[in-house]
């Protein structure tokens, strides 16, 4: 949609919400209350709203265990022993991958781990890992404590690549040159999809391309990607990667997590791998014998058996992933995103108070904008706050709002038009 075209109006905000396919899921979602009043909730990036079907999906798996108790698990077609297949289809469409290469598991950060453990083979020639600098916490600890667990100097085996002088993002021709420069130092690419403070979306295809080439795996943290970006990490030839669930993916706090495994590694039992009785076998899994046979493609990465609370939850939202289907959520995701950008510099864009720091092209980002709070700081975010506008606060300066195509409307976002407009005289 041309910027051009958008207008703060209370008209236009409506007739795009009439005009919207997508409008009806929003009554399919809790809304918190900030002061008596339902939120404007932004804060998809981090904590997806509570779909009401959650409750019942629950309550199926407390009534099988409470009937059934341990036959449960070979119990009819909800069997948890096969817990994990339920997802696969969703998974795979919402990464772009084929079923077999994708399983629900673990949390975020071990499934880092997991995988590194298969990907990340330093010898003394190529043992260099290149990550963005300012990466997640948790996937800058899990990178140091890989290289140490290797023996390893992590200041001079871990690349970090910063944005030039004066800029907020990577450019992709510098992330490409840094990889032809380490040529065959560089053992794995290891970012984020999309990077979590400044709201880039990486152009995974030519990084991982660009890898491949000097002989290097690439990897990818998913956690702001998933659910939020068009990704096709079969057809990008993306070795792995993981996620988590409960951002855009709506399936609850510290809900599970989810890898991709490249089919090229489906059969590669010498890989190696921190393994676990999940992961071996399926049919000779209960014969409870020496030596581990890993299963059929990301299957083979699991470890514990299969956290069926957690992936009811988990499910509740991926069918209604399925029944808006990614496409239309990317759609209207460009359009909501673009109407909150161009309000906020209508508005703001002269008052020097803050300034987007996320990509103008829609291609480069997801639904994220990120605020550059130049004046007032967190009183900023504060106001905005008691105003209703629940977004978050990331230290130093900036305030992420992150409006999701799933729940949030274009009323939605012109109402935080008007409190920004109210906003900005106390911050004059
Ligand atoms: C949210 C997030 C995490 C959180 O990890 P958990 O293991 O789910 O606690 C890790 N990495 C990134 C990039 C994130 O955005």
């Amino acid at each position: 949609m041309n910027p051009t075209e958008y207008q703060f109006t209370a008209e236009f905000a409506k007739k795009m919400d009439e005009d919207d396919p997508l409008a009806k899921f929003r009554d399919q979602f809790y809304f918190p209350k900030v002061n008596g009043k339902q939120a404007i909730y932004f804060c998809g990036n981090s904590l997806g709203l509570q779909p009401k079907t959650v409750k019942s999906y629950l309550d199926k798996e407390l009534s099988n265990w409470e009937n059934l108790a341990v036959d449960g698990h070979f119990h009819g077609e909800d069997a948890w022993y096969y817990a994990r297949k339920k997802s696969k289809p969703a998974l795979a469409e919402i990464v772009g991958a084929h079923t077999h290469e994708v399983v629900a598991m673990n949390n975020l950060s071990s499934n880092l781990h997991f995988l590194m453990v298969s990907f990340y083979q330093p010898t003394e020639k190529r043992n260099k890992i290149l990550v963005e600098a300012g990466a997640f916490p948790s996937d800058q600890y899990m990178l140091e404590t890989q290289v140490k667990f290797h023996g390893l100097d992590p200041e001079s085996t871990i690349i970090e690549l910063k944005p030039r002088a004066g800029e907020h993002n990577l450019r992709t021709e510098d992330i490409l040159a840094k990889i032809h420069e380490l040529g065959d130092s560089l053992a794995v690419v290891n970012m984020a999809g999309l990077q979590y403070y400044t709201g880039q979306l990486f152009d995974i295809k030519a990084i991982t391309n660009a890898a491949h080439a000097v002989g290097a795996y690439a990897g990818f943290d998913l956690a702001h990607a998933a659910g939020n970006a068009s990704l096709k990490l079969h057809d990008w030839d993306v070795d792995f990667a993981t996620w988590c669930s409960y951002k855009y993916m709506n399936s609850g706090p510290g809900n599970i997590s989810g890898i991709f495994v490249h089919e090229r590694f489906a059969e590669r039992p010498d890989l190696p791998r921190f393994a676990g009785w999940w992961g071996h076998d399926e049919g000779q899994r209960f014969l409870m014998e020496k030596g581990f046979i890993p299963m059929h493609g990301a299957d083979g990465w699991q470890v514990a058996n299969s956290n069926v609370l957690a992936l009811a939850a988990h499910q509740a939202s991926l069918d209604i992933f399925q029944e808006a289907g990614m496409e239309k959520l990317l759609a209207k995701s460009e359009k909501l995103t673009g109407y909150l950008e161009y309000l906020i510099q209508e508005i703001s864009g002269k008052s020097g108070i803050l300034e987007i720091i996320t990509p103008k092209d829609p291609a480069e980002r997801g639904c994220q904008l990120s605020l550059h709070i130049h004046r007032g700081g967190k009183a900023v975010f504060d106001e905005w706050y008691s105003q209703g506008v629940v977004g978050d606060w990331r230290n130093p300066n900036v305030i992420r709002l992150a409006p999701t195509p799933l729940y949030n409307s274009f009323m939605d976002v012109f109402s935080f038009g008007l409190i920004l407009e109210q906003s900005l005289k106390k911050f004059a």
